[in-house]
């Protein structure tokens, strides 16, 4: 476990539990390389040296809690004391018993015990929320600055089930099992010491239990953290499975994949329901044992005080007080355990958690760019080693150009667009910016020189204007009308009931896909870098819209280099340069008229495109 990260989504299930059919289909279906291209996974060395960091950063928190809580245990301890002296007192001398003091006493106690409780679990809830807040804060703000690359190839599954999922176990285990199991074993320690002060003698026997408990709970221990880890990326894995299945309904239907898919989901879902099994049994196996040896203790108290009152070793206010004190135990005994439980599921989803932290940093050669010329040389990419997509473009681009680069499906157009975009550096060759390598810039920096548009678009939670204002908070309304003017989106932003200020975001105005496109591309217009990627990105409107958002674009653009991936070749006969992809290379360069001359593969298209449309 030491060392490296490790991801277990693939581990053979036989280091735990009999080998699962599911493990076989697993490999057939997702093949063990897919397994580098998840997130790492922290290990349980980081995630137990994280977690005392925690408590360390909240020590103050947690000492208020365990006073509190001392304070409450010591006036729920009198009680106890003050039933048992009673019964001590009626088997001495019923007459000289005072049933109304010990009934004030009691009741005094309890009224203490439950105010100084009340504040105990308020303070305990608080500093639970700033434990997760300070975690939830760490994590964002790493998964923000994951270099682009690498969101890329985890995919959007493994990514929402950390930030879901996984957030959401740790809410249940680190907000509360944190300050719940610090009022536990406070409860337990001061129980521990009345029963010393009471009768020494008790505490072996309420200890009677433990040997089970540790053997149980050792053996519980040694194999649950690495289930939990398993299961969660089981559940991850699913997730995947079934988001890239929904997001890719159509191409699915279109390549008639639905069989395969069925499959995938099928074994994915069985491992997880193989792991929750599995987890489920070791859970069912722990409890019983542990109930068992919080009973234990009650009867060798019972059996032990009858003896020892027997031999006059000990008073039956003595007995009782210490039954009751041993009784008192089962509560914050089970708490513990459970909570144990629960921090072990809340362990595996903090490993995960972590692992973001652990995700190679983009490498930066900070170089300012001079100029505004992007330049490909003998750039070749490859997703998988061995298999380039790209096999050796170069290209010189001027400032100001307006490129459309067309070619067939699969011929690695967009791939081409993401390393302009400075996504990641190509695998062998450069791509550069005014002399300078993009994909090695820091990110901020390579967004303020080029920016990359997709189909892929989002509305954040917000009004139309902080939507739109992402790209550049500065931006005044004006700057966002006329943003949106330049992607035609004016007339319809115009008929929002509140204008820029309409939430557009969950539960605000419907917004359609084009109308999404256009507000990505209206951030583009305020974001103003000198070079954009265009991937598609007016593909949701309709041709006619599309052809006139296009040309409003090209008007407030003028000077910027654009090199606009389109499938539409209505785009490519209006652009000054045509690049034609095939194969992963340059085939064909020019303008529309000189490509037409040439009768090649561009000429091919366009013909046949016109005819379709
Ligand atoms: P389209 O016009 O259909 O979008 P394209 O010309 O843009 O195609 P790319 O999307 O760049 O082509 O894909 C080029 C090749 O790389 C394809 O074979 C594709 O399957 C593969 N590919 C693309 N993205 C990935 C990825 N993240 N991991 C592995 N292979 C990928």
């Amino acid at each position: 476990m030491k060392g490296k990260p490790v991801n277990e989504a693939y581990l053979p299930p036989s280091a735990f539990a009999s080998p699962p059919k599911y493990t076989q289909l697993i490999a057939k279906n997702f093949g063990l390389e897919r397994s580098s291209s998840r997130l790492p996974i922290a290990t349980l060395t980081t995630v137990n040296r994280e977690m005392l960091a925690l408590i360390k950063q909240h020590r103050k928190g947690f000492v208020v809690v365990a006073f509190l809580q001392l304070v409450a245990v010591s006036c729920a301890l009198v009680i106890p004391r003050a039933f048992g002296n009673l019964l001590g007192g009626l088997t001495r001398d019923p007459r000289h018993v005072h049933i109304l003091l010990t009934v004030c006493i009691a009741g005094s106690a309890l009224l203490l015990q439950t105010i100084f409780a009340y504040r105990t679990r308020v303070k305990a809830a608080i500093l639970g929320e700033f434990i997760l807040s300070s975690l939830r804060e760490r994590f964002l703000e790493r998964v923000v600055e994951l270099p682009p690359s690498v969101v890329e190839r985890a995919g959007s599954g493994e990514l929402l089930s950390r930030t879901t999922t996984d957030i959401d176990h740790i809410q249940w285990a680190v907000r509360d099992a944190f300050p719940t199991i610090t009022i536990c074993l406070v409860e337990i320690a001061s129980i521990l010491i009345a029963i010393a002060f009471t009768a020494p003698v008790f505490i072996a026997v309420v200890l009677v239990g433990v040997p089970i408990v540790s053997i149980t709970t050792k053996r519980y221990l040694n194999k649950s953290p690495q289930a939990y880890r398993v299961e969660s990326s089981s559940y991850a894995l699913m997730n995947s499975v079934l988001v890239e299945s929904a997001e890719s309904g159509r191409s699915i239907d279109a390549l008639q994949l639905g069989q395969d898919r069925i499959e995938r989901s099928d074994a994915a879902l069985g491992r997880w329901l193989e792991w929750e099994r599995y987890t489920l049994r070791l859970r069912t196996l722990w409890f019983p044992s542990i109930e068992f040896s919080f009973i234990l203790p009650l009867a060798a108290v019972l059996l032990v005080g009858a003896h020892l009152y027997n031999s006059s070793s000990l008073t039956i206010a003595q007995i009782t007080t210490c039954l009751l004190y041993s009784q008192m135990l089962i509560n914050p005994l089970e708490g513990t355990l459970m909570w144990v439980d629960e921090l072990q599921s809340g362990k595996a989803s903090l490993s995960r958690l972590l692992g973001i932290h652990e995700v190679e940093e983009r490498e930066i050669r900070d170089s300012d760019p001079q100029g505004h010329q992007v330049k490909g040389e003998e750039i070749r990419f490859s997703y998988k080693e061995g298999r380039n997509v790209l096999n050796g473009l170069s290209f010189l681009v001027d400032p100001g150009t307006r490129i459309a680069v067309v070619g067939p499906s699969g011929a690695g157009k967009s791939t081409l667009g993401k390393l302009l975009a400075g996504i990641q550096p190509p695998t062998q060759g450069r791509v550069t910016i005014g002399g300078s390598e993009i994909g090695y810039l820091p990110v901020e920096k390579a967004r303020t020189h080029v920016a990359l548009v997709t189909q892929e678009h989002h509305i954040f939670e917000g009004s139309l204007r902080e939507n739109i204002t992402l790209a550049n908070p500065e931006a005044s309304d004006e700057d966002v009308w006329n943003a949106l003017k330049a992607v035609d989106a004016d007339d319809w932003a115009r008929l929002l009931s509140d204008g820029l200020m309409t939430n557009v975001g969950t539960g605000g105005a419907r917004l359609l896909a084009p109308q999404a496109q256009q507000i990505a591309l209206a951030r583009l217009v305020l974001a103003d870098p000198q070079t954009l990627i265009l991937d598609e990105a007016t593909s949701l409107l309709d041709q006619r819209a599309a052809r006139h958002l296009e040309s409003s674009l090209s008007a407030v653009l003028t000077g910027r280099t654009v090199i606009a991936i389109a499938h539409r070749l209505q785009t490519a006969h209006d652009a000054d340069v045509i690049a034609v992809i095939e194969d992963g290379k340059i085939s064909e360069w020019g303008s529309h008229d000189e490509l037409m001359a040439t009768k090649g593969a561009y000429a091919q298209l366009w013909n046949s495109w016109r005819d379709e449309n």
